[in-house]
């Protein structure tokens, strides 16, 4: 018996499924999801008493079945400008990496298969003669991200045992990630030293007692203390360190591998701390990964501790990880380092040719010159001479309808207006742009189309 409200008495699944329309949809979905449309449908005409049209229940069932199979994570254009933006997957990955994640994936590997010997091999020594040869690092671990190398980091070396950190380190990272928590998670105990804006390693040295395990060393990646400010440098933390026979540990986050915007240099940090850790998709430009250089010690200490297999990165990540250390050893700039070194007359070219070309289709824009952001939790306080696109017309209606285009662009506001910055555009998506800004100038003022 159905119970159907309503006047009309609706179909059965079973009876339009053999209909040919619906058999025709069965060439691109399976009988059982379309099967799931139609009950959708059904039950919906019968909650809003309205029978459907026959084409008009076909048109529903159709764009149910493209929205659920629709990709949920799309590629966007980020105009924002800032580089690292976590919101929009940080580093875009080079076309080398891309293409080594994507051909690693597709088939099997020597992931932990040594092939000269055919014993089991390693997965983090796939990467550690690179890293090795970049930073000097004798060891390497590669974890899922490196928030779980200062995880595992702590865990395994310091468990049960004191660690004496700066107060003016207890850094929050986007996201909730908190130092403090992570330290309890891992059984550490935590010994904050010093003032917020003033730490001396003498702070530090009158912490250690004989349950000190380590000291540790967390670069403040998104904020900066200025004035009254000192911190103990990582070599005079050595000293202490050394002195008491304890690790120094350096969570460095954004992972600059030579000098740049002042943030502390991997193969530098590598001369005072036994462990060094921060992200593959920060200033390296690679993929989403927690890095652990360091001592042999230590490194051996966090991969054979349980939790690395819990932690550990597939096959994919090493792959793409791969490919942006063998670029970076040859000399070949990422596209986060490409777009972090653009100089402002090649961005300033850039917009004013895209400002032309939008003039030519009849869309009211002009260059504004302003900054733009590593981001990323990196290098606050730190802006890049940037020029955008600005867009007349409603600033938020625009943003709005840009971002849920297709493909969705990221603008942000500067001066009431929205805005493209060109530097985090990656050099081909000019042309998508162009179409983009279009569409959503015409959805906006309502001509066109
Ligand atoms: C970014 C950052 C982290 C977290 O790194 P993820 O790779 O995002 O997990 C931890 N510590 C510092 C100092 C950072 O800058």
């Amino acid at each position: 018996m159905r119970s159907v409200r309503g006047p009309a008495a609706l179909p059965a699944v079973g009876r339009l499924l053999n209909q040919p329309a619906y058999r025709r949809l069965q060439e691109r979905y399976p009988r059982r999801l379309i099967a799931d449309a139609l009950r959708e449908q059904l039950a919906q005409e019968r909650a809003s008493e309205q029978v459907a049209g026959a084409e008009e229940r076909l048109e529903r069932v159709s764009e149910r079945l493209a929205v659920w199979t629709a990709p949920q994570l799309r590629p966007v254009l980020n105009g924002t400008g800032v580089v690292l933006h976590t919101n929009l997957g940080r580093a875009p990955l080079s076309a080398d990496a891309a293409e080594a994640a994507a051909r690693i994936g597709a088939g099997y590997s020597n992931l932990e298969l040594d092939l000269a010997s055919g014993r089991r091999g390693n997965r983090a020594d796939l990467v550690a003669g690179l890293f090795r040869r970049l930073t000097g690092a004798p060891a390497a671990l590669v974890v899922n991200n490196n928030a779980a190398a200062v995880l595992l980091a702590l865990t395994a070396l310091a468990r049960d045992r004191e660690v004496v950190v700066s107060r003016g380190q207890q850094v929050e990272i986007g996201g909730s990630f908190r130092m403090p928590d992570v330290m309890r998670l891992s059984g550490a105990v935590m010994v904050e030293v010093g003032t917020t804006n003033r730490t001396r390693a003498a702070d530090y040295e009158a912490a250690v007692t004989e349950r000190t395990a380590a000291l540790l060393f967390v670069h403040t990646s998104n904020f900066r203390l200025t004035g009254f400010v000192e911190q103990a440098s990582l070599s005079e933390l050595a000293s202490v360190a050394r002195r008491h026979r304890l690790l120094l540990l350096a969570d460095l986050g954004s992972g600059a591998m030579e000098a740049v915007f002042d943030e502390p240099v991997v193969p530098d940090a590598l001369r005072w701390a036994d462990l060094v850790t921060f992200s593959g998709d920060k200033l390296l430009g690679g993929p989403q990964a927690g890095i652990a250089l360091g001592a042999p010690e230590p490194v051996r200490a966090m991969a054979s501790h349980p939790l690395a297999r819990a932690l550990r990165v597939d096959k994919m990540t090493l792959a793409a990880l791969e490919a942006t250390l063998r670029e970076r050893l040859l000399g070949r700039p990422s596209p986060v380092a490409r777009m972090l070194v653009a100089a402002p007359e090649e961005l300033r070219r850039r917009a004013a040719y895209l400002v032309v070309r939008l003039a030519e289709r009849g869309i009211r824009c002009h260059l504004l010159e302003a900054e733009s952001a590593v981001g990323g939790g990196s290098v606050p306080g730190r802006g890049l001479r940037s020029w955008l696109v600005a867009l007349e017309g409603p600033a938020s209606a625009l943003a709005a309808t840009l971002r849920r285009g297709e493909p969705p662009v990221l603008a942000r506001i500067e001066r009431d207006l929205c805005c493209i910055d060109v530097r985090t555009l990656l050099p081909a998506q000019d042309d998508l742009l162009q179409d983009a800004v279009e569409a959503a100038v015409a959805a906006v003022t309502g001509k066109g189309g």
